[in-house]
């Protein structure tokens, strides 16, 4: 048994913001949650505590693009071929080493457990390893070494364009050929305690349409699939199946209550009405769709339709939760021109139930008794926050913090960041500094 007094704590569910709350941990649980406890022997977590941060849409490798690709002109497109250099030099040794310290940085951030959206499956040429799932064997062992828990999003990646075109150049490491040789594939990988397995299509560009449906036949609890996040997807789906993307996809038998729709930039009603009668969910991911000029997508309508609203740090341009959440609402302001589309309780459950139900995590996200004991804490006592208002606590962390402030972070009951410092990667700078460097040798 361990005892937490946290001096502030946002709960997640109605329970909301409390304070000097006494929390119990035994074997990995919550076991009670007492506010207005005072004067005992329990850790005490100064700031404010929040359940764990889910990172629903991850590329673990774009972390080493991060300030290499900010500056020049282009577009997404132009963007993807400086992703694709970067794909064609990774193998499993320098996978394994990037995601370590990417998963490690992640930890850092309060995030507890990541979607890793996983397409680099094959060797340079093609040719499956020896191993054909050891680039996803990686994946799962870099989130035990850096201490979270993770969710292997396998992606099906067949196609270079909406028309049907044969992938090309890096794309051909995505291919199974097919969806039965991705179920093959994939079918190879297994679920460990901190490890579950979801499936993934990565777009309408890169599967077609009979390989969708042949999807929805395999009948996967957990699907992610990147929807509209640019125009000229939608323009190219419109010319090559007289529909949308969403429309496509539900046509194929994949638009439910499974369904992650990541982006969802670019929507029609119809596709909002699809998406949410349906009840699937979005992930956002407002840094990389500023980063990318992809647009901003309609979330509060997404929500409000009944899609639950989960995040993602995507190309790790910048790998903090709390700046992904307010950013959902900032968005929102800058193209409303109006203030207040998301109240702060809605942000951080997107941050945290959201995203690990999105991940099939539903036993995680909250701080209540019989779930998951991730605990995040956030300091306030920081230039950033200081002299905020005890009563709207949760509003300073939401709007005045960063992950810079997560000070501890315990997952699954154990502690992973201890006053700032990753327990189980002793110098987290020092191994993004050196994977990043190995990529680009
Ligand atoms: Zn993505």
């Amino acid at each position: 048994m361990t005892r937490y007094l946290a001096e502030h704590a946002w709960l997640g569910g109605p329970a909301g913001l409390v304070h000097d709350v006494l929390i119990e941990v035994d074997d990995g649980r919550v076991t009670a949650v007492t506010p207005g406890t005072r004067g005992n022997d329990a850790t005490r977590l100064a700031g404010l505590t929040l359940p764990g941060l889910a990172d629903a849409h991850s590329h673990a490798f774009h972390r080493a693009l991060r300030g290499r690709t900010h500056a020049g002109q282009g577009t997404f497109w132009t963007w993807r071929e400086q992703m694709y250099a970067l794909a064609a030099t990774l193998d499993p040794d320098r996978y394994l080493a990037l995601a370590r310290a990417t998963y490690a940085e992640m930890a850092l951030a309060g995030i507890t457990c990541v979607g890793e959206f996983h397409y680099l499956h094959h060797d340079p040429d093609g040719r499956p390893y020896g191993d054909p799932n050891v680039m996803g064997h990686a994946l799962i062992e870099a989130a035990a070494e850096a201490g979270i828990r993770i969710t292997l999003l396998d992606t099906v990646y067949l196609t270079s364009r909406v028309d049907g075109a044969p992938p090309e150049g890096a794309q051909r490491r995505f291919s199974d050929g097919d969806v039965d040789g991705w179920a093959a594939r994939m079918g190879g990988l297994q679920p460990k305690p901190h490890a579950r397995i979801g499936a993934a299509a990565h777009s309408v560009r890169a599967v077609p349409r009979p390989q969708l449906a042949a999807l929805a036949g395999t009948g996967q609890a957990t699907l992610h699939v990147h929807v509209s996040e640019q125009r000229a997807e939608n323009e190219a789906c419109l010319a090559t199946h007289g529909c949308t993307p969403t429309e496509l996809l539900d046509r194929a038998g994949l638009v439910g209550p499974w369904l992650t729709a990541v982006h969802a930039t670019h929507l029609t009603d119809l596709d909002r009405t699809l998406l949410g009668d349906a009840g699937a969910g979005a992930c956002f991911c407002p840094t990389t769709e500023r980063d990318l000029a992809d647009g901003i997508g309609p979330a509060r309508a997404l929500v409000d339709g009944g899609c639950a609203l989960s995040l993602g740090s995507d190309s790790h341009a910048v790998i903090d939760l709390l700046e992904e959440a307010r950013a959902v609402e900032l968005n929102a302001r800058l193209h409303d021109e109006r203030r207040g589309h998301f109240a702060v309780g809605e942000l951080l459950g997107a941050a945290t139930a959201a995203g690990h139900g999105a991940l099939g995590w539903p036993d995680a996200g909250v701080i209540a008794p019989g779930a998951r004991a991730d605990l995040v804490t956030v300091r306030l006592d920081t230039v950033r926050a200081a002299g905020y208002d005890r009563n709207a606590a949760d509003a300073a962390a939401l709007y005045a913090a960063t992950a810079a402030d997560v000070t501890h972070v315990v997952v699954d009951g154990r502690v992973i960041v201890r006053d700032g410092q990753h327990q189980l990667v002793e110098d987290v700078p020092h191994a993004l500094s050196a994977s990043v460097k190995a990529v680009w040798s």
